[in-house]
This record gives C-alpha cells, structure tokens and sequence, in this order.
C-alpha cells in the first residue's frame, strides 16, 4: 500500500478526448526530438561550427509521438526541468493519454494503475492532491 507524503502532488492521467487542443496549441510546446536535439548541439563540434552534420539531420526523422505543452520555461539538464506555478501537459500520442505534469487546478483522485505508477487517474474518486486539468484546456 502506497502512503502518500502531504506536500506531494500527483501527476493527473487522463484521455486524451478531454482535451481541447485548439487551446493546447497557443502553449509553447517542446518535444522528444527538441531534447535531442539540445542534447546533441551542446556537444557536436560540426553543429558548433555551423558545418553539415549528418546526425543532426536524422534527428529529424525522430517521431513525435509525445510533446509537452507548458506556458512556462521548460529546461532540459540531463532531465527535464519545469518551473513550477506553470502548466505543463504532457500528450502521448500513441497511448491516447495526457499527463498534467503542472497545473494551478489541484484536485482529488485514486491512483492510475498499471501504466502510470505511482500517478493517478483523472477518472478516479480517491483522496490523493493530483494535478488537473486547467478549465481552460477541458473540451467543452
Ligand atoms: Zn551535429
């Protein structure tokens, strides 16, 4: 049985149909190929030099089947930093998921099981502090 510590809030999981993405869009959004990318230029000496590099062409060819969309900075540092007070949702294409990483709308629920350990469903009544998803961002 998973205890919970008071300050933690969980990461809300949800279906990607609750999403209204025309909103979603006017966010800055940063994706798997963006962190490679900042990744490979911090250590490429062609990139540095502003020559052809034939690895930084293929990262293009990368799928971008998940992408976070945030209002806030988000900073990659061997891991991904998010300022917090920011919104940070982060869409899996291919599982038909979002996960909200961030948000100011914090509410209850149970926790998601099996594919998101440890985070909890948007779906389910229980009593862990989840973030949600911001009103804003919600189909109508
Ligand atoms: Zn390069």
């Amino acid at each position: 049985m998973m205890t919970q510590i008071d300050s933690e809030i969980l990461v809300g999981v949800g279906n990607l149909s609750d999403i209204d993405f025309d909103a979603l869009i006017e966010l800055n959004s940063f994706g798997e190929r963006d962190i490679q990318e900042d990744k490979h230029i911090k250590v490429c000496s062609l990139c540095s030099e502003g020559e052809y590099c034939e690895e930084y062409e293929l990262l293009f060819e990368m799928e971008e089947s998940v992408r976070i969309f945030s209002d806030g900075q988000i900073i990659y540092d061997g891991e991904l930093k998010l300022d917090e007070d920011t919104i940070s949702i982060k869409v899996n294409f291919n599982s038909f998921t979002y996960q909200v990483l961030k948000s100011p709308k914090i509410e209850d629920h149970g926790l998601c099981s099996p594919c998101y350990p440890s985070q909890a469903d948007l779906d389910a009544k229980g009593n862990f502090k989840t973030y949600a998803l911001p009103n804003d961002f919600k189909r109508k």
